[in-house]
């Protein structure tokens, strides 16, 4: 009955190819050090930048707030699914971004979707940088938009294009830090591009929430003000070490989302405690500057490395690091080498990326050892031919 789908085929196909997938749980908590296949290996793959996810404050705010308010969300936000903490971590992010209004989503995946959606309908056309995170171009496709891709990160070809289409109304959209190659967007000719051609200006801040401006994000690092053009997305799962996403920007831009987004209107409301979580967060990283300096003086120690080692890290500017290899077979070569010294750094294939690598996410919670032990594991593999 199951032939004519011809499954096993396609995943015969991707064997053949290097290409297949497996999911690789943890057997416990994220951090500096996990469980893997029954082995405790360093880890080098998390978006766990401040090393918040298995953080004993954020873990005894979940716990109070799931005594006061229960487990469960119940409902969609706009069906009393929400509490009075899902409107008091929007005002902090407003604070915190210096913005006017915010909106919170279940995921980044569910606001990139939802949101670009509910922005751009037919006479809208989308200006997109071509390495664009997956919910970005999955957003664009459920848009009525014309999507144009820009090639990554060149402001002279986004102006061309732009100029080439002054007709309809006008939308950029980039992640601030791209989040394979750990790059940061040309964000202020791109800025400076979208006033001047009159175009919304929608920023996926993932991965420099937390991380970059002292945790408030691309505009902050480049002192560049909240514009009323600019919509910044960002995650709370990443950095923030929870989960969730948030949409910010102008109070007619929020309210036209809240009253339009599928993503948010037609899906249950994060719980309670996964909220308090991120306040909580966020007053952390506020309060105590010096988690994102040891992610940096970490970032800087495990980059000097690799290039004293001639090793290949791509454009990255922050704390995702590529390891630039020649191809899949190679990627996953590499990465099998490393957990076999007691690190674990997934290879990234064809097609999430064009060239393969095996990506490094460096944290704040790494300690000098495990970032000399990684660059000493891949001396070790440059030596028998893997890089
Ligand atoms: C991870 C990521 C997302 C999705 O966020 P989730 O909260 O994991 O769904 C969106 N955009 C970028 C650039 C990301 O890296």
């Amino acid at each position: 009955m199951l032939d004519r789908w011809d499954f096993q085929g396609y995943l015969r196909e991707l064997q053949g190819l290097g290409l297949y997938r497996r999911i690789i749980d943890r057997e416990g908590p994220q951090g500096r050090i996990i469980k893997v296949r029954g082995v405790e290996v360093v880890n080098f793959s998390s978006n766990d930048y401040l090393g918040l996810c298995n953080n004993r404050t954020l873990i005894d705010r979940a716990i109070s707030t799931i005594k006061t308010h229960g487990v469960g969300a119940g409902a969609s936000r706009l069906l009393s699914g929400g509490t009075e903490l899902h409107r008091e971590l929007e005002a902090i992010i407003s604070e915190f971004k210096g913005t006017e209004k915010t909106i919170l989503f279940n995921s980044g995946y569910a606001a990139n979707t939802g949101a670009i959606a509910a922005l751009c309908d037919k006479d809208t056309v989308i200006f997109s940088d071509e390495l664009n995170h997956a919910s970005i171009i999955d957003g664009c496709r459920l848009s009525r938009g014309e999507v144009i891709v820009y090639r990554h990160a060149d402001t002279g070809h986004l102006r061309e294009l732009v100029k080439d289409n002054l007709d309809k109304k006008r939308i950029i959209i980039t992640d601030s830090v791209f989040s394979m190659d750990g790059d940061i967007a040309p964000i202020r000719d791109i800025v400076k591009l979208a006033e001047e051609f009159d175009c919304l200006l929608y920023l996926d801040e993932a991965h420099s929430t937390g991380v970059l401006g002292e945790g408030r994000g691309v505009l902050h690092h480049y002192n560049i003000n909240p514009e009323p053009f600019i919509i910044q997305m960002g995650t709370l799962s990443k950095s923030l070490g929870s989960v969730g996403a948030f949409v910010t920007g102008k109070a007619e831009i929020v309210d036209f989302l809240i009253n339009r987004t599928r993503s948010l209107i037609y899906s249950t409301a994060l719980p309670a405690h996964d909220i308090a979580v991120s306040i909580e967060a966020i007053r952390m990283i506020q309060r105590d500057r010096e988690r994102i300096k040891k992610l940096w003086q970490n970032r800087e120690h495990l980059v000097s490395g690799l290039n004293e080692l001639g090793i290949d890290t791509g454009a990255s500017e922050t704390p995702i690091i590529p390891v630039i290899v020649p191809d899949n077979e190679g990627a996953i070569k590499l990465s099998d080498f490393l957990f076999e010294k007691g690190f674990y750094a997934p290879p990234v294939r064809v097609p999430t990326v064009k060239i393969p690598r095996v990506r490094l996410t460096v944290t704040a919670v790494h300690e000098d050892e495990d970032i000399r032990g990684l660059i000493s594991a891949l001396k070790g593999a440059r030596d028998c031919g893997l890089l």
